[in-house]
């Protein structure tokens, strides 16, 4: 589960990790309002973000670094009025209807951290690099020895002496080393006690000295925490952080009849039972030259109910130009889900080719109810086996 940085950086402050102040607005105005109340502190630089469940916003210029309230103003109508397209969006962008306004910092350096699962290593790892910034998946890419990793110890969590060690390795100095050496810490409880799956800041920086900090001070201005979806109904409060406008519309409904869904770009639907049994059928589609437009897993034991909507979300994908049916009856009866694809083809209606393959228990009885069904659905066929179900569909889309 994702959340937004305005929430991510509540988190942070509740585990006295120093964030600058900020305030989550949906309107033009609210962002100017925001923006006074903070304009009164100094320096007088103000943040204006995009608040979105992607990254890359800087570049893409849905992080806006101003000084007046005019330009508060021109960044929130900019963002509220575009789609923001990065990276780390899909191709058609996201829709923006959360700014956060934060107080600017004056930086002097831009340190990468992080924290995720290394499944390699078996540990939580702390990722961190002195070139912090936009430009961190570039530096990860060309000069990977610029990119530190720190296991943190199974029952210890990250040691004193690991985050010194880091903080000296980052070219710390003077202060700057125990108030980082505090804060990564802090944010490894964090990252434990939330179940978190990634907990990144990039960029944690460096201020320059001033009077009250002489070595400046170490803040996180960005912030980006993932969760471990099974953790949920032991985190009530993170749970409680979920914006379902941020997901994709057909994965909420997928979830919420019980179906694992993930649309892709492709135009051939794919229904079948067992997650490791769509994938093959993917790289099957793939092998004879098709494209899959999803991954569709309706589980082990389905009911009619749904397989009838994950026909019908697949064929709401106008992209659809075809759809594959494969189904292994282990514990599921090939009759069973046979009776419930006519159902449910029958009630969605089906103009697009379907081709279905099904193999295993009571798979004659199943031949027969599709055969009997044959003359109300005239672009079903049947296939002998994967490979020539693979072979129909990729024919029948061109
Ligand atoms: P991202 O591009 O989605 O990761 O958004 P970030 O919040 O990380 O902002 C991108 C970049 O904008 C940062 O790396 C900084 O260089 C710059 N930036 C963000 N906030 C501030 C700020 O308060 N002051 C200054 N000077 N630059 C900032
Ligand atoms: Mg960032």
């Amino acid at each position: 589960m994702k959340i937004h940085e305005f929430q991510a950086r509540a988190l942070l402050c509740g585990a006295d990790i120093p964030v600058p102040d900020g305030e989550m607005v949906t309107t033009v105005d609210d962002a100017v309002s925001a923006a006074e109340q903070l304009l009164t502190e100094s320096p007088p630089v103000i943040v204006v973000k995009a608040q979105v469940h992607a990254g890359g916003r800087g570049k893409a210029g849905f992080v806006k670094v101003v000084k007046t309230l005019d330009e508060v103003r021109e960044a929130a109508e900019f963002m509220l009025g575009n789609r923001m397209v990065s990276p780390q969006t899909p191709p058609a962008g996201l829709e923006v209807d959360r700014l956060l306004i934060a107080a600017g910092v004056d930086i002097e350096r831009e340190i990468y951290l992080a924290i995720t699962t290394d499944r390699g290593r078996r540990t939580n790892t702390l990722i961190a690099s002195a070139e912090g910034g936009v430009e961190i998946e570039q530096v990860a890419e060309e000069r990977p020895e610029a990119i530190l990793t720190i296991p943190m110890h199974p029952l210890d969590g990250l040691c004193p002496f690991q985050a010194r060690d880091l903080a000296f390795a980052l070219g710390l100095k003077g202060k700057q080393v125990r108030q980082f050496t505090t804060l990564a810490i802090n944010l490894a409880n964090l990252f434990l006690e939330t179940d978190a799956s990634i907990a990144e800041i990039n960029p944690l920086v460096i201020t320059p000295a001033c009077d009250a900090y002489p070595d400046g001070q170490v803040i996180a201005i960005d912030a980006k925490f993932n969760f471990d979806d099974n953790a949920m109904f032991r985190q009530q409060s993170i749970a409680a952080l979920f914006d379902p406008k941020e997901e994709d519309p057909d994965e909420m409904r997928a979830h919420d009849a019980g179906l694992s869904f993930v649309a892709l770009e492709g135009d051939i639907g794919c229904l079948v039972n067992g997650a490791g049994l769509a994938m093959s059928t993917m790289d099957i589609i793939k092998l004879h030259g098709g494209e899959p437009a999803n991954f569709l897993d309706v589980g082990g034991d389905a009911s009619q109910e749904a397989v009838t909507e994950a026909f019908r979300i697949i064929l709401g994908e106008e992209s659809v130009k075809g759809v594959l049916v494969n189904i292994f009856g282990g514990i599921m009866q090939c009759d069973r889900i046979a009776r419930a694809i006519v159902a449910a083809a029958e009630e969605v209606g089906f103009k697009v080719p379907l081709i279905v393959r099904l193999e295993g228990t009571n798979v004659d009885a199943a031949r027969a109810v599709l055969a009997e069904a044959q003359e109300r659905l005239p672009t079903m066929r049947t296939a002998t086996d994967l490979g020539d179900a693979a072979r129909q569909v990729c024919a029948a889309v061109g």
